[in-house]
């Protein structure tokens, strides 16, 4: 995932005061391929990487944080300001004044679906809204409309298929007027690709009656797509802001930073679901952790799930309750964190472990992991299980027997307390917490 290709890349700049460029170009570059895999525009991430670029070198890396935290914390603020920032409200007139809003995008984007999930918030705002059947060529969309407005209490109007567009937007309006509605969302057809005659007809409407919002749905799962459609729209048609549906199924969203950037409109909601409650504000600093993946408990816990042994993991998590823990688990337990990806892999991805962690230094324990192998091996049955044990003449010894200087043996005991004291604190990943979210 991205998350774990970012740790990984971040790993490598651990333990510096201030960020270089050379480390910084290193690891913008692995970004670069991680934004692009997250649907990302090209163009985008180039203009992105290099404004990155000059705000990461010579950066000082903040209190707690490691250099790679701090490469990320850039990346996510910056992310931010590229979707704009801020959570942008629907544009309305007065209530007492009709607001049309229209509806655009190709087929099966999530138009008529999220005609009818806006109706339902504005009314609860207290608006009066109407919807339109605009869509008079795909043979069930009016009665598609009409079940969604029935759904949400709010009356649709049509005038059958057998009319202009042009001619049912007039209509809708005239009928909002003459019955007190105040906002007329026009629900419009649309292609499966990109044609002329779409957006013409889009033009068309806007030319017969006043439009006061055009607002744009797409798909967020066609990725690319997606981005293309919403620049062609808005170069072609003029939009006023852009709906991003089907962020439920599993993309990442980098749909969502290409979008601000190449139509520099506002994205105002995002689609969670079918349902028609499943319309979501749109929160900036959301869509940017969810594009970088991080604080990502659930893959931390899947991964954990995939390369740990249960019965293992469930043993030693009754050792470390019982106090038992001792080197023969602690050989093993660096075997599993050797496969898990190392350490520092690991806890970066835990929200918060980062200030608890600035102390232990975890790569060198990682680099250190065969030479602590033999160490450990070259302790006797009885010191192995029995921590306790050792003093200063068996750990010359130890030190001896493994061809290692005895200040390593001195450091690897100490490395043991930490590690015992830090699996005490993660109890859950180790087999002792939920265990719901493994398998699969
Ligand atoms: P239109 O052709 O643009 O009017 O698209 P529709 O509103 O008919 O939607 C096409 C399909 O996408 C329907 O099956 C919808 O239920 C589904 N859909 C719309 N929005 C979402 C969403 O946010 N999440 C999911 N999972 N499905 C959606
Ligand atoms: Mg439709």
């Amino acid at each position: 995932s991205l998350s774990d290709k970012l740790q990984n890349i971040f790993k490598n700049l651990r333990g510096k005061g201030r960020l270089s460029e050379a480390d910084v170009k290193a690891a913008l570059k692995e970004v670069k391929m991680a934004l692009l895999e997250a649907d990302v525009s090209f163009k985008v991430v180039k203009q992105f990487i290099s404004s990155i670029q000059e705000r990461a070198v010579g950066e000082e890396v903040f209190g707690s944080l490691t250099p790679g935290q701090t490469v990320i914390k850039i990346v996510t603020e910056e992310l931010i300001k590229l979707m704009g920032s801020e959570t942008t409200e629907i544009a309305l007139k007065p209530a007492s004044e009709i607001t049309v809003i229209m509806m655009a995008g190709l087929q099966g984007a999530g138009k008529t679906t999220t005609t009818a999930k806006i109706a339902a918030k504005l009314k609860a705002k207290g608006r009066k809204p109407l919807l339109a059947a605009c869509d008079v060529y795909r043979p069930a969309a009016i009665k598609q409309l009409q079940v969604n407005g029935e759904k949400v209490g709010i009356p649709v109007f049509t005038m059958g298929d057998k009319i202009s567009p042009v001619d049912i937007a007039k209509g809708a309006i005239e009928h909002a007027s003459k019955n007190g509605f105040n906002v007329v969302i026009l629900d419009t057809a649309g292609r499966l690709h990109i044609d002329e005659s779409m957006m013409e007809e889009l033009i068309r409407i806007r030319e017969a009656v006043e439009v006061y919002q055009t607002l744009l749905v797409v798909d967020a799962m066609t990725g690319q797509d997606a981005v293309n459609v919403a620049g062609t729209f808005n170069d072609k048609v003029g939009i006023d802001g852009v709906i991003l549906t089907k962020l439920d199924g599993d993309t990442r969203g980098g749909a969502a930073l290409s979008i601000r950037s190449v139509t520099g409109k506002p994205i105002l909601y995002i689609g969670m679901g079918e349902k028609l409650s499943d319309l979501e504000q749109f929160y900036p600093d959301r869509m940017a952790s969810r594009i970088l993946g991080m604080g990502d408990i659930q893959s931390l816990i899947e991964k954990a799930a995939a390369e740990v042994d249960e019965e293992q993991a469930k043993e030693l998590s009754q050792k470390l309750r019982k106090a038992e823990f001792d080197y023969n688990d602690f050989l093993s337990q660096m075997q599993q964190i050797k496969k898990m990806g190392g350490m520092g892999s690991i806890l970066s991805m835990m929200p918060g472990m980062g200030s608890q962690l600035a102390g232990v230094d975890m790569d060198e324990g990682e680099r250190s992991l065969r030479r602590v192998e033999s160490i450990i091996l070259s302790m006797t049955k009885e010191e192995r299980a029995n921590p306790g044990l050792m003093n200063p003449s068996r750990k010359q010894r130890i030190a001896k027997g493994a061809g290692v200087d005895v200040s390593e043996v001195n450091r690897l005991v100490k490395q043991f307390d930490q590690m015992k004291k830090m699996m005490k604190q993660m109890p859950g990943l180790m087999g002792g917490g939920k265990r719901k979210g493994f398998g699969g």
